[in-house]
């Protein structure tokens, strides 16, 4: 056959990482220094990196973890505040991913549309659209990694609000925050209660006429300092990379201790968190009203507030909170069950995320379709049944990329392992079928509840267990051994001709 006439070849390469944000960089990184030989690609649908800290555009979008455990434990967090702005911390992830070299191995516009493994072939067929000429193409590869968060992109969560088509001004998602949008001189409602909304507040009431926050339900709301002291006097004396190590250390440590904290004395935590409200709070002020849960702290995430920004604004009279449900959007704000009405320029439905898996790709297992619920995760970064396939996804009690970082070190390991015995597919598999299982994220949540019976599960036994751990990640990830029972190894069928042909 003439080559003219030959089909064109498909791309292959060792890994597919697929997404951009701060965890598809991250492991773009451990991949590149720990098995320089692989080759892999950064597929990312939209036209920039950073994932989360690009989508959303919403004013005074921040982190609400500290940069030094959100951040890279391999690249120190330079800036003062340790709390960090949205646009501050793009940079950090753009500059991580500049400095490592990983620039040319991301394509932008490049969105996955389905996965289908061939355990003949040993690889993945990957159908990927680009978005920005709608062109189709196909790679292949050995190794799936899933990096595409755990939300929609194209839509954010909005529960049907009655009457919401009478109101007479814009109605702004968080997500889809418009460029142009003017709320100098407004009266602003925000809808909600979680990190978002808490954001949102004092930072649209530095210029409204004034903002409410319309909650049907008070969340834990704990005051972080911007700057951290110690951070800055560590990095100051011993260099940016051992006052990283540092503040690291000691940030993790203190996550955990509040955690533990909080899920072993609830009483005493919720006493602790009230005290501490009411103090920044004006005198008299209806704390159990708006700022006493009915669920115990950390049942679901603490929201944090930089330096007390939401109870500045409450004092100084730029920003309210009512306690009440919403029956009606009118033409003039929103009326309350309450029989009250809230008059507004402008509202904020601050209403949350839509939780997908995996980007919500297809995925397929010599033909099979993965039909999520049916799988079990593997130490919380593979699923059973599925194989050369991990996927990213960090902490919901503390910063995301600690649990990260330390599930890509175990990746590298994998593949190292694999490497070392000459194997080409690894795929866990539950041995005792009777296993009990429950969701793979044991959060409270609306927006987790909303979504659970779509995710998969998680076992009752390592390594079948998602642990929120940092300590016991430390030990499963980066000290004890890849290999376990229930992981097994084997070569391709088609790279053993003997073996096929019998
Ligand atoms: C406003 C906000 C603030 C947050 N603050 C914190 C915080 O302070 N601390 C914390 O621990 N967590 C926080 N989180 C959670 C946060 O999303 C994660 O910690 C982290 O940013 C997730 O990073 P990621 O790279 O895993 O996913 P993302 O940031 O969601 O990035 C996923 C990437 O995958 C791409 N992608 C998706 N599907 C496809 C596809 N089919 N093909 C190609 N590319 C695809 C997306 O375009 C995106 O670039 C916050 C979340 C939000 C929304």
């Amino acid at each position: 056959m003439s080559s003219a006439s030959a089909p064109p070849a498909v791309e292959h390469l060792d890994v597919l990482i697929v997404g951009a944000g701060i965890s598809g960089i991250g492991a773009a990184r451990y991949l590149k220094t720990g098995l320089p030989s692989k080759s892999f690609a950064v597929l990312e649908a939209r036209a920039a990196s950073g994932g989360t800290w690009d989508l959303f555009r919403y004013p005074g979008v921040r982190s609400d973890s500290d940069l030094h455990t959100f951040g890279y434990e391999f690249a120190p967090w330079r800036d003062q505040e340790s709390i960090a702005s949205a646009p501050r911390i793009l940079a950090y992830l753009r500059r991580t991913a500049t400095e490592n070299g990983l620039d040319p191995h991301i394509r932008y516009h490049h969105k996955v549309l389905s996965a289908a493994w061939s355990t003949e072939r040993a690889r993945w067929t990957v159908e990927i659209e680009r978005t920005d000429t709608g062109e189709r193409t196909t790679l292949t590869c050995a190794w799936l990694f899933c990096a595409m968060g755990y939300y929609r992109y194209d839509e954010g969560f909005t529960p049907r609000f009655e009457g919401r088509e009478r109101f007479g001004g814009p109605i702004v998602h968080p997500q889809d925050w418009p460029e142009d949008l003017d709320h100098a001189g407004k009266r602003v409602l925000v809808i909600g209660s979680g990190a978002t909304a808490v954001t949102l507040v004092p930072a649209m009431a530095r210029t409204a006429a004034h903002v409410t926050m319309v909650q049907r339900t008070p969340t834990y709301i704990v005051p972080v300092p911007k700057r951290d002291p110690l951070a800055n006097a560590l990095r100051t004396c011993l260099g940016e990379e051992r006052g990283h190590a540092l503040t690291r250390r000691k940030n993790i440590a203190q996550q955990r201790a509040i955690w533990a904290f909080c899920r072993r004395c609830p009483k005493a935590a919720r006493r602790i968190i009230r005290w501490i409200n009411s103090r920044q709070l004006p005198e008299g002020y209806p704390v159990d009203e708006h700022f006493n849960p009915p669920y115990d702290p950390w049942d679901q995430r603490l929201c944090a507030v930089p330096d007390g920004d939401l109870f500045k604004a409450i004092k100084n009279g730029s920003a309210s909170v009512v306690t009440d449900r919403i029956d009606t959007f009118t033409e003039k704000g929103v009326s309350l069950r309450s029989g009250r009405e809230l008059e507004a320029d402008i509202i904020v439905t601050a209403t949350g995320l839509n939780v997908q898996a995996f980007g919500g790709i297809p995925m397929t297992v010599d033909g099979t379709p993965v039909h999520l619920p049916d799988h079990v995760a593997y130490k919380g970064m593979m699923l059973s049944g599925v194989p050369n396939f991990s996927f990213a996804i960090g902490y919901t009690n503390s910063s995301w990329t600690l649990k990260v970082g330390l599930l890509c070190e175990h990746f590298c390991r994998l593949l190292a392992h694999m490497d070392a015995h000459g194997y080409d597919v690894c795929r866990p598999e539950v041995a005792d079928p009777a296993m009990e299982t429950r969701p793979f994220l044991d959060f409270g949540a609306g927006y987790i509840r909303r979504v659970v019976d779509q995710l998969p599960r998680q076992g009752d036994r390592m390594p079948w267990l998602t642990s929120m751990s940092y300590h016991g990640d430390v030990k499963l990830m980066r000290a004890d051994s890849v290999t376990d029972p229930e992981l097994h190894f084997t070569r391709a069928v088609a790279a053993r001709p003997e073996e096929a042909a019998r």
